[in-house]
């Protein structure tokens, strides 16, 4: 199936295809706490994983499972774990890899919530060294016997620096460590990181795969590839017999359900819903952040456009190589001071001034002053966060309309 098929219809063995009892086209949001079986034998089967079936919420429910099937198609990996956040799914995706001891490897340029998450590892003996530019070999001279993950984002937000996957990958195979890639900026629709290496792939879907921010929820999905040695993850010991599924299944069976990380059944359907639409969305929202990002570009020499899609971008080649024809539906413009950044915010009237990306309307913020308030100067600055920049996160409206309110804006400063 190709990609707008796939949203629709794939994964549709077992539950997903709706519900087989009723008929209904899209799965029935089940809410209940827990889900009985026929007996004691079977729920003790189901509870020692020898017998499909459901238990309770917090480790699994049909709804959830619907959406969890429809990431791992979407993604092309071999099972996904749906959590509570985009944040909830960094963490359980870090700590199921790690533990005390052990450190990561990470570009520089995150979103400042996951630099904050990784500061907040340090107390449980997990140290992150930052990389900056993607530099692969800088990666590589970061690296020491006690690595265990390499960590970027496709398109680093907000700093907007494009990660070459392949290569990344293929220097974290090198030193047996798997490389997780945050995908919420860049969604499969420009890039699937697990076809091109990376391990395990991380979406925040409160962003464009929900697509209407309705709700806050985040997945893991897994390859199924990574190959654990588990003298070096001793973590994985107990669940090598699961073969490709053994992060999956020790993330089911511990960290995820004992920190209690689900999702809520109503928050899985609704992106059920929306990522039925996510090519169609991507689509728009790319090809208006293009057409914006030019039209300043060429109209106001002084505004200074950072957007991987444009050819002066320091990412455009790595972009044009790995993505579809589109870059992105993010882009990030540097006013000259602090006061033009806020004056071009209260100026603009269509897009909303809040701390999101990926809806269908276009979103403003200041980064500097909000998103990035817990880092310090130096992640700041590594991370591509300037305080003249505002971040732009391009909606599906018309673009005429787009172009007409950051002109009018842009002319008052
Ligand atoms: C928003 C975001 C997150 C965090 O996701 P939540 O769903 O808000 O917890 C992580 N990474 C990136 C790149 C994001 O944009």
């Amino acid at each position: 199936m190709k990609f707008n098929t796939s949203l629709l219809h794939g994964g549709t063995q077992g539950s997903f295809g709706g519900d087989p009892h009723t008929g209904a086209t899209l799965p029935p949001i089940c809410f209940s706490s827990a889900f009985e079986q026929e007996s004691a034998e079977r729920l003790e089967q189901v509870f020692h994983n020898k017998a499909p079936g459901f238990s309770y919420t917090r480790i699994g429910n049909p709804t959830i499972e619907a959406f969890e099937k429809r990431m791992t198609v979407l993604e092309g990996g071999v099972a996904s774990v749906a959590c509570a956040s985009g944040m909830a799914a960094l963490f359980n995706a870090f700590a199921n890899i790690l533990q005390s001891g052990d450190e990561i490897v990470s570009s520089a340029s995150l979103y400042g919530g996951s630099i904050d998450l990784l500061r907040d590892l340090e107390a449980f003996g997990i140290t992150t060294h930052y990389v900056e530019n993607n530099d692969i070999e800088a990666f590589k001279k970061a690296t020491n016997e006690h690595t265990r993950i390499y960590f970027a984002e496709t398109i680093g937000n907000p700093g907007l620096d494009v990660t070459d996957i392949q290569k990344l990958a293929a220097a974290a195979h090198e030193q047996g460590i798997p490389l997780l890639i945050d995908n919420t900026v860049a969604t499969a629709f420009l890039v699937k990181p697990l076809s091109l290496g990376a391990d395990i792939v991380v979406n925040s879907t409160s962003k464009y795969i929900n697509g209407n921010s309705n709700s806050i929820s985040g997945v893991i999905t897994d390859s199924g590839k990574f190959k654990w040695n588990t003298e070096r993850y001793p973590g994985m010991k107990e669940f090598a017999k699961f073969g490709p599924f053994a992060f999956t299944a020790k993330l089911r069976n511990g960290l995820f359900r004992n920190t209690g990380a689900c999702l809520s059944p109503q928050n899985a359907f609704y992106n059920i819903i929306g990522m039925e639409t996510l090519g169609l969305r991507m689509e728009r929202a790319c090809s208006n952040a293009l057409a914006l990002a030019e039209h300043i570009q060429k109209t106001y020499p002084t505004i200074k456009v950072n957007y991987p899609g444009l050819p002066d971008s320091h990412w455009h080649e790595i972009a044009e190589k790995q993505f579809p024809g589109y870059y992105g539906a993010i882009l990030t413009l540097r006013t000259g001071s602090r006061e033009s950044a806020f004056s071009l915010i209260n100026a603009l009237k269509l897009p909303l001034k809040v701390s999101n990306i990926g809806d269908t309307k276009t979103l403003v913020i200041h980064p500097e002053s909000t998103i990035s308030v817990h880092s310090t100067e130096e992640e700041k600055r590594t991370a591509g966060v300037f305080d003249d920049l505002v971040r732009v996160s391009v909606g599906i409206e018309d673009i005429e309309d787009i172009i007409s309110d950051f002109t009018q804006a842009i002319t008052q400063l």
